[in-house]
């Protein structure tokens, strides 16, 4: 902003100055387009009288005649005086005398400011150069700005953010407060002879809060903060990244006590020499200055560099030895407690009816990250304000959870009457099976209004929350998703496009079963092909075959054989309940959507209990 506003300001003024120049120059020459004269035709005229006065300026003699007419000569030497210079040409002191001479300052004064005016474009030119020069080397520097900016802000204001604003990773809060402690008295360490810990590296999937972990260790230990992001070390200029480095840790030093914090450290840590294609070369300096930067520090410095990724698996090895970032605090996403927790300090302050559950809400939310969460959250109350409420209800609350997940409702998405009838069947399908198998999750709520890209869905929730899945809860899952395809030839006799995302996921989850879990009984417990990182444009993952052609087509196989099995269980569940399944589908093409209890009852009512 600043410079752009120099940069605009500089050229105007460079506009100007080579106007005005043309200007002066035009003007004076078209003014005084005075004859210059041999200094002897002077002396002539000098001797006949026409001349009325001379202006002598050094060398320079302006000449007025009687007649008003103006000429210019050129004397040989200024210092000897025209008088000499007439004397000389045998003009005799009488008619000299009758001459008004003047010496000096005539002109002089329009002669520097010619000068002057004729060097000012040069003089702008070179500022802009110096300009732009600047902005090359630092413009767009956020390590200098951000900060600077930074360390005084932290200083004169109190950092916001503590450990109570971060919920649900107890553990890790817990690995911190030592380093909180350490900055706060370090004494205590190094007085026991105890190195201090440097590198802390927060690990986690997006969105768990590491960002805002760091800042709230900051806050707990009340010390300035200075935050980069690894992608801004990687910006235009090749060398810039390493001389960031460099800045950001001398700002650091000076006002230790103090934390760094780089974010996304993988963008530039990632493991040396491993590139494909293209030079790495800017990110290596910027690595290895980061690696100097770190040795370097003084024992004595209070300085703790906090990093953050989510791809620890990328780092260079090199980060990662002790003296490095040798500490690892894994940041998870919250589990339902976490979640509740979450979402208590996020309605903190918030008006929030009475009905409200948050552990209800918690429940309804597997995987949410602690970003979802605050998305979440921030969803119901707009909903909520948009309808005139006092406060954020359930309601809101759960339609914000499905639009979290699944997309904005669309409305206005028309579908024409048969293909209403051929997406209520497809759900229904889906729904009859999940609820008719027992190891499958149960159906929280069936929809077929369009949501994002989708034309209806199926939501099923885990009771409660598993870290390992069973082959058999996949082979159930598997017969749900399956469902859908099934009920649609069932019904109708043929089947759609409906059912693209399902044979995705159902083919991913095989493939992984056979491939990955070792779940198939013909080729027993092992995994088959090698997970390589490509790193080549970002994050690629390929796949390298590890096993024989025969092998493949037994994986093919054995892939093929459980997708079938899957299918006909739910085909056989299909068939057998069919009038169920009718009910379903009328009561979706009559009411949009069916939740969890509803379609419990729909099933009781024709007869049938759920095998759970
Ligand atoms: P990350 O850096 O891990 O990608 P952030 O720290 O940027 O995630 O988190 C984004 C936002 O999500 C935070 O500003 C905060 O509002 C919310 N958030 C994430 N995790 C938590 C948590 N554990 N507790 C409270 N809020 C969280
Ligand atoms: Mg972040
Ligand atoms: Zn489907």
């Amino acid at each position: 902003m600043l410079h752009n506003k120099w940069l605009r300001f500089g050229f105007t003024l460079l506009l100007l100055s080579v106007v005005i120049g043309m200007g002066y120059f035009n003007f004076f020459q078209d003014k005084q387009p005075n004859p210059i004269i041999p200094i002897s035709k002077l002396g002539q005229d000098v001797q006949s009288g026409v001349v009325k006065s001379l202006a002598v300026n050094g060398t320079t003699v302006n000449i007025v005649y009687q007649d008003g007419t103006t000429a210019t000569s050129v004397q040989s030497a200024a210092d000897s005086g025209i008088e000499k210079t007439l004397a000389n040409l045998n003009v005799s002191p009488n008619q000299v005398a009758a001459v008004d001479i003047t010496y000096g300052h005539a002109t002089e004064w329009s002669d520097v400011l010619s000068i002057l005016l004729a060097f000012l474009p040069l003089v702008f030119i070179g500022g802009m150069i110096f300009f732009f020069m600047r902005r090359a080397q630092n413009g767009n520097n956020p390590a200098r700005s951000f900060s600077k900016s930074k360390a005084r802000q932290a200083s004169n204001v109190k950092p916001q953010i503590t450990f109570a604003d971060v919920a649900g990773v107890d553990e890790a809060k817990q690995e911190l407060q030592e380093v909180v402690e350490f900055l706060k008295e370090p004494g205590k360490f190094t007085a026991l002879g105890a190195r201090i810990p440097r590198g802390v590296l927060l690990v986690g999937p997006p969105g768990t809060g590491k960002t805002l972990m760091a800042r709230a260790v900051a806050g707990e230990a009340n010390v300035p903060f200075f935050s980069i992001s690894g992608s801004e070390f990687v910006e235009m200029f090749v060398g810039v990244g390493a001389s960031r480095v460099r800045d950001l840790f001398t700002t650091a030093k000076k006002n230790s006590p103090c934390i760094v914090f780089v974010d996304e450290i993988d963008a530039v840590g990632r493991n040396r020499g491993s590139g494909v294609g293209g030079s790495n070369d800017e990110r290596e300096q910027t690595l290895n200055q980061i690696l100097v930067e770190m040795d370097g520090f003084d024992t004595d410095t209070n300085v703790i560099i906090v990093a953050a990724t989510n791809r620890p698996d990328i780092l260079d090895p090199a980060l990662l030895r002790p003296g490095r970032f040798d500490r690892r605090v894994i940041i998870d996403r919250p589990d339902m407690l976490g979640r509740k927790q979450i979402l208590e300090v996020h309605f903190k302050g918030k008006p929030i009816s009475d009905e409200v559950d948050l552990g209800a809400v918690a429940k309804l939310t597997p995987g949410f990250s602690g970003a979802d969460i605050e998305n979440l959250v921030n969803e119901a109350a707009i909903l909520a304000a948009r309808r005139e409420k006092k406060a954020t209800g359930m309601i809101e609350l759960q339609e914000s959870v499905e639009k979290v997940m699944a997309g904005p409702e669309r409305k206005s998405r028309r579908v024409i009457e048969e293909e209403k009838r051929i997406i209520a069947y497809h759900e229904a399908g889906h729904a009859l099976v999940m609820q008719m198998l027992p190891n499958s999750d149960p159906v929280y709520k069936v929809s077929i209004t369009s949501r994002g890209t989708a034309l209806s869905y199926t939501m099923h929730l885990p009771a409660d929350e598993r870290y390992l899945q069973r082959r058999s809860k996949f082979m159930d899952d598997l017969a749900g998703v399956l469902g859908g395809r099934v009920a649609e030839e069932l019904v109708f006799g043929d089947i759609t496009t409906n059912a693209a995302n399902d044979l995705e996921s159902t083919t991913q989850l095989v493939r992984a079963m056979v491939t990955r879990y070792g779940m198939s009984d013909v080729l027993g417990q092992r995994t088959f092909g090698a997970r390589e990182e490509m790193i080549f444009l970002g994050r690629e993952i390929s796949e390298r075959r590890n096993y024989g052609e025969a092998v493949a087509r037994q994986i093919d196989e054995e892939i093929k054989k459980i997708i079938l099995t899957a299918y006909a269980q739910a085909r056989e569940i299909l068939q057998a309940y069919r009038d169920v399944l009718d009910a379903i589908a009328n009561r979706l093409l009559l009411a949009e959507s069916i939740d969890g209890v509803e379609l419990a009852r729909l099933v009781a009512d024709q007869g049938l209990y759920q095998c759970r």
